[in-house]
């Protein structure tokens, strides 16, 4: 079995492998063939108390550590990390079926920079000074404590990374479960932090279903959850988080609007819409499903798009050649092909694609619809699938007020030579990510997260420190104290 990479045991703990085989099987195959890659365990209630009593433990010492000691550590990881990157990448693709081609450029490569560039800041995590006459006041940054990171399937190692990365600088410690269908790389990601130098316990992953998370989320010890997920699992976390009062971040689904105006470069604007449905199988929270265009450039758009779509090479996901992948799950492979036939249904014109790919597998073709309309339910829903709507439209206002009328906000995009327009547009976007000329890039640099129901707090840049990190104010009086009697 070329393809097999069973870990050394299901969970990572205090910085070494632990197993229980008293936990629910966890079987993680590559979807582009089925073949079995690892067998693990969910957590038991065992693990999980041991995994947070690890974090827990490992709190005080690391976050008495200086910015600067915690940052190398991070930063050395990220250089482990690159050099590594082939076979980090190998195994993603083996997890999630996302061609190498993908992987080895935007998946551990975005953990290393995210871990780089929290490892670079550490050091100059402040409070502040306020003075006030002859008192003063200050303000102490203060870690959190122990934090849970829940994880998707669709950028594993990139999830943990954004998740651990700015969690660690501050000083809080993590204990992380992947999805229950990528469990493998966030084990690599723990076994390189403790290569790198991190002590142990600070980082953790336990592996499980939902229940495993919604034990974590439950648990007194933890002061904060970030989760990455679908909207229904969003609702059921941040309620569970509230009875604790423990601080979230959710990063949740989108149905994001991309509005292409006929004074765009068309060539430009079709490489947008491409990256914003088929990159990883349209499996990305902030893709741009629908897809409105002025009705002039439309039949030429259309064209265009179709003709370029068509030159997707779909294929083992091993080869480099290969762009497009399978689903990742039989599961999102039946969703994506209910939603085709709903399109069909509804009167949507299909343009391209629309079946299960001919070479079998896991495949979904990647899928075009024009002529569809607002209140079609490919039009509206989530479908983290390879299903582009494209919708015309006459003005710009209503344009915006059909982008902005869904209950999603996670991410928009305009494409206009019109500066003013541009900048117009995206100030009106109910969106917390947006684009211009471009989409669907997320440098670390640049905060990212969602709006609406599709969430709360922000990943990666400066912003990310805000939510894994409080103030504390401290109030100095200088002077006599004066009271009423
Ligand atoms: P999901 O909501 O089914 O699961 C996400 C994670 O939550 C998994 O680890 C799962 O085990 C866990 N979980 C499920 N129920 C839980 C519960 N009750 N308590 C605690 N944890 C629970 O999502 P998915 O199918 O893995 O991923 C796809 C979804 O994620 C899509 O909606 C996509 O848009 C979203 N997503 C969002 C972002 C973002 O940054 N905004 C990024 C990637 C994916």
């Amino acid at each position: 079995m070329p393809n097999t990479k069973q870990p050394e045991a299901s969970h990572y703990i205090n910085g070494q492998y632990v197993e229980d085989s008293a936990g629910k099987e966890l079987v993680t195959r590559y979807p582009a063939t089925g073949e079995v890659v690892a067998s693990l365990y969910a957590a038991t209630n065992n693990i999980v108390d041991h995994a947070l009593a690890a974090a827990d433990a490992a709190r005080a010492s690391w976050a008495a550590m200086t910015g600067s000691e915690r940052g190398r550590i991070l930063r050395k990881a990220a250089d482990i990390i690159r050099e590594r990157n082939r076979e980090l990448s190998v195994l993603e693709t083996l997890d999630t079926g996302k061609p190498l081609q993908e992987t080895l450029v935007a998946d551990a490569a975005s953990g290393a920079d995210c871990l780089e560039y929290f490892g670079a800041i550490a050091a100059g995590l402040t409070g502040e000074h306020i003075q006030l006459g002859k008192d003063f006041a200050y303000t102490i940054r203060e870690p959190l404590g122990v934090c849970v990171g829940i994880g998707a399937w669709n950028y594993p190692i990139q999830i943990a990374c954004w998740k651990a990365a700015p969690a660690l600088a501050c000083g809080n410690t993590l204990v992380f479960k992947p999805s229950e269908m990528t469990p493998l790389s966030a084990l690599k990601l723990a076994e390189i932090l403790t290569e790198a130098g991190l002590p142990d316990g600070v980082f953790n992953v336990i592996q499980g279903y939902g229940e495993t998370g919604g034990a974590l989320v439950d648990d007194s010890r933890v002061a904060k959850v970030s989760l990455t997920g679908s909207v229904p699992t969003g609702r059921k976390v941040y309620a569970a988080a509230a009875k604790g009062m423990k601080h979230v971040t959710m990063e949740l689904g989108g149905k994001s609007p991309l509005l292409i105006f006929d004074d765009a470069s068309l060539g430009d604007a079709v490489s947008a819409a491409i990256n914003a449905n088929f990159y990883s199988s349209g499996q990305i929270c902030s893709n741009g499903t629908r897809v409105f265009v002025q009705k002039g450039i439309l039949p030429e758009f259309l064209a265009r798009l179709k003709e370029r779509t068509q030159k997707a090479i779909i294929g083992d996901p091993l080869d480099e050649a290969t762009n497009f992948g399978p689903m990742i799950s039989q599961a999102q492979f039946d969703i994506a092909l209910s939603y085709i036939k709903k399109g069909i249904d509804e009167g949507a014109t299909l343009v391209l694609g629309g079946k299960a790919h001919h070479k079998g597998g896991l495949y979904v073709e990647p899928t075009i619809f024009s002529d569809v309309t607002d209140d079609m339910a490919i039009a509206r829903e989530e479908i983290f699938g390879p299903v582009m709507s494209v919708l015309p439209f006459d003005t710009e206002e209503e344009a915006l007020r059909r982008a902005n009328d869904t209950e999603f906000g996670l991410a928009a995009g305009v494409f206009t030579s019109d500066l003013t327009r541009a900048h117009r547009v995206v100030a009106a976007f109910e969106a917390g990510t947006c684009w211009i000329n471009t989409y669907n890039l997320t440098p670390i640099e640049m905060p990212f997260g969602g709006t609406k129901a599709s969430g709360v707090g922000r990943e990666n840049a400066k912003a990310a420190i805000e939510h894994y990190s409080e103030l504390k104010s401290v109030y100095v009086g200088m002077g006599p104290v004066e009271a009423a009697f």
